[in-house]
């Protein structure tokens, strides 16, 4: 068997483009123009590239977006006072802090801090109480993004088998959450399945694997699962991103589970490009729930 290739590439422009529609609509409508402020702290050479992206994807959909880029010393207390004022601030829909962030700062706190509903990663208790209730303000964009793919090309989890390997709170457990509703961003027949989470303690991960007939592999680890886990016919999506010298590979050993598969995300071009999409289709909601005012 060859794999159909799920390009997120192309996959991803065609959303961007959706979302450029809808952001065009809600001007007319007389809504405000939706703006994402992106803060960066310190210089990961990685995060100034990822905030570099998502600034130029917003411009093209016609969002507005600024970049606060913050020293690496900068205190907790600082940074909570920005993201503070972000959270007061009427003409900003979204706020999104760049992990990693230094060490000496806690992370969760600042995610803690900002505004539900500014909170266009959906990483807040909030918003993650919502998701489990599935009753979602915003959706992970990672996870939203495989969703959208599955459902592009027509791959339909409902009464599937799903094996997700990772159980990060950014991708494992909100695609868990998402592929085991009764609905979800794209109807009944891409939720409904049923769900496996495998992680770091789970025994013989590759007989779990095998009974997929969906695979989504989020563990971080260079093409740690092989063509013979997969069940032959099954979906995989792999969301790794991993540097093996100068190339980029995922979870998944694609040369060997795209002769098994029925349908396979290449890394790069699969998951990658649809996450930042899903953060504009966020900034977008957040933009279009905030109320008018009447003049
Ligand atoms: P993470 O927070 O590091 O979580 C990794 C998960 O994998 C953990 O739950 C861990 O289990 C599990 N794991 C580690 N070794 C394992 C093993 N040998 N067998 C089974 N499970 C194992 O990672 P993440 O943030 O979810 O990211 C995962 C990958 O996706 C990374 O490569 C990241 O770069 C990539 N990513 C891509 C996108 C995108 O837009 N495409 C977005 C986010 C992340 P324990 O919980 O037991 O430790």
């Amino acid at each position: 068997m060859t794999a159909t290739i799920l390009d997120g590439k192309a996959t991803g422009i065609a959303l961007r483009a959706i979302v450029a529609e809808d952001v065009k609509s809600l001007i007319a409508s007389g809504g405000p123009t939706p703006c994402l402020v992106a803060v960066l702290v310190g210089e990961d050479p990685a995060s100034q590239v990822y905030v570099r992206n998502k600034h130029r994807a917003c411009q093209q959909a016609g969002i507005a977006g600024d970049v606060r880029r913050l020293p690496a010393e900068t205190s907790q207390a600082e940074l909570l006072a920005v993201v503070d004022e972000l959270n007061k601030d009427e003409a900003v829909h979204g706020i999104l802090v760049q992990l990693p962030l230094p060490p000496s700062i806690d992370a969760r706190a600042v995610l803690d801090s900002i505004d539900p509903a500014k909170d266009v990663d959906a990483f807040s208790p909030v918003n993650v109480g919502l998701l489990v209730q599935g009753r979602p303000r915003f959706l992970p964009c990672t996870p939203r993004g495989i969703v959208e793919l599955l459902s592009r090309y027509g791959l339909k989890s409902s009464g599937k088998n799903v094996v997700v390997i990772g159980r990060s709170d950014i991708v494992g457990k909100p695609i868990a959450m998402m592929m085991a509703a009764a609905d979800g961003c794209c109807g009944p027949d891409y939720a409904n399945a049923t769900v496996t989470i495998a992680h770091s303690r789970t025994k013989d991960l590759a007989s779990i694997v095998r009974m997929a007939d969906i695979v989504i592999a989020a563990v971080g680890k260079a093409k740690m699962i092989h063509g013979d886990w997969i069940k032959p016919g099954a979906v995989v999506i792999d969301v790794g991103i991993n540097r093996v010298g100068e190339e980029l590979v995922g979870d998944v050993d694609f040369e060997s589970a795209s002769r098994v598969a029925s349908a396979i995300t290449p890394v790069p071009g699969g998951v990658g490009p649809l996450t930042i999409a899903m953060l504009l289709r966020n900034t977008v909601t957040a933009a279009s729930a905030r109320p008018r005012s009447s003049v």
